[in-house]
């Protein structure tokens, strides 16, 4: 029997699919473990939508061509979006790399590790029709779960390998996702995060987005339901109904901007102007007044000026998200902005970064202050990291609270109410 080794890189659609390579691989009789030193097969899962990310990834193999020197009967192999990219350095790399196999390959996986041990394997063509919707995902304990509704995006946003690497959208159907959340909730989780590139895209030819939400929030066990990421694009008046509904559903939402400049949309190709962003933010504040928002920024894309950026700081400063993910642009191989002349220095896009996190931090931290005093419920998920005399949790709006232990057993839900707060987690005591 084969023991694999598997290490994770990149966003959480990337961790979903590790859980799912692993339920591959072991219905196929092959076993997980956790050190490579117990490994017949070494496998990274990798991300190639940033530049650094890929960077970590290169290193990683390096690393690993020096282990397999020592223990050449060693299998190395690369899946995810750096499959793509990596295609042509397979052979220049036959020291080290066995295999690459894109995210449309995985159900094969057990047969490509037979084939990989005699001639070196290359899978990475997109396939339109793979959904994975069959298969069952071998996820970590816990009380929440991922669970993947949509592959793929055909935006094709220009700074974004996404519909490159994972090929075009495509959702699962109804079926197969509530059979995925019972399934969740069956082992234990009580909070479901609906997964997806352009996530309230998802349309199975009979359902819309709203319809699956109604659905999965109302499956027996469930206490949260969340999702990731939407387009702005797809944010309309049944969506945002269901949101106002609650429940399960919990009033918490991250809407990926990128920039407040209508200039820099339009050359990100994001289909989504500035005012259509901030009118479909409005209409969701107005319809969840509970709703906590965060959003992506990316800084320095190819022509945005001192005053574009400007446009983004003061967004942020009036738009007032609960957080922000934050960076500096890097050019992808193979994206439609990759050909585009880079105009915003490194250092430049260095110190507008800095910027918009002094700015986010100070934002972030005053709407933490707004909730002490009041009342929240924690879904516990167990003893905190940094004090076991304390239990953590996180309340609807998805925030960290750490709390006093008093026995509250994972998975439960908790009142309690906010004493202190710092820009990352809420302090509270149980009421
Ligand atoms: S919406 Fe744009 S940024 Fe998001 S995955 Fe699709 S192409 Fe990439």
């Amino acid at each position: 029997m084969k023991r694999i080794y598997l290490e994770t890189y990149g966003c959480q659609m990337n961790e979903a699919d590790s859980e799912l390579i692993a339920g591959v691989l072991e219905a196929a009789g092959l076993e997980i473990v956790e050190r490579p030193e117990d490994a017949d097969v070494l496998l990274l899962n990798t991300c190639a939508v940033r530049a650094h990310a890929e960077q970590r990834v290169l290193g990683r193999i390096t690393e690993l061509g020096r282990f397999k020197a020592r223990r050449p009967e060693l299998l190395v192999g690369v899946t995810g979006c750096m499959a793509h990219h990596l295609r042509g350095r397979l052979l220049d790399h036959a020291h080290t790399l066995d295999f690459v196999v894109g995210p449309d390959g995985y159900r094969d996986l057990p047969a490509l590790l037979e084939r990989a041990a005699h001639e070196p394997v290359a899978v990475v063509r997109p396939d339109r029709d793979e959904t994975y919707g069959d298969l069952e995902p071998r996820r970590a304990p816990g009380v929440r779960a991922w669970v993947t509704v949509q592959r793929g995006c055909d935006k094709f946003c220009s700074y974004c390998v996404v519909p490159y690497t994972r090929g075009r959208s495509r959702s699962l159907p109804l079926a197969d996702v509530l059979r995925e959340v019972r399934r969740s909730v069956a082992d234990g989780c009580r909070e479901v995060i609906l997964l997806g590139q352009t996530v309230n895209s998802w349309h199975d030819g009979d359902h819309d987005f709203a319809d699956l939400l109604r659905a999965a929030r109302d499956v027996a066990g469930l206490l949260r339901l969340r999702y990731i990421s939407p387009h702005p694009t797809h944010v309309d008046e049944r969506l945002i109904e269901v949101m106002a509904e609650g429940g399960p559903l919990c009033p918490q939402l991250h809407l990926p901007l990128q920039s407040a400049s209508d200039r820099i949309l339009e050359a990100m190709g994001r289909g989504c102007t500035l005012a259509q962003y901030g009118d479909v933010i409005a209409r969701l504040r107005a319809a969840v007044p509970a709703l906590a928002l965060s959003t992506d920024i990316i800084v320095g894309f190819p022509g945005e000026t001192a005053e574009d950026f400007q446009q983004t700081a003061d967004f942020l400063r009036t738009t007032r998200f609960d957080s922000a993910f934050l960076f500096k642009y890097s050019a992808r191989p193979d994206t439609r902005a990759f050909g585009l002349e880079e105009t915003v220095p490194e250092v430049e896009k260095s110190r507008r970064l800095a910027l918009l996190i002094g700015l986010q931090h100070a934002i972030s931290g005053a709407m933490n202050d707004a909730w002490i005093g009041r009342e929240v419920e924690a879904l516990v998920e167990g003893p905190a990291r940094r004090n076991p005399a304390q239990l953590y949790g996180r309340t609807a709006q998805f925030k960290a609270v750490v709390f006093p232990a008093d026995g509250t057993p994972a998975g439960t839900l908790r009142r309690l109410r906010v004493t202190g707060a710092t820009t990352m987690t809420l302090v509270a005591a149980p009421v």
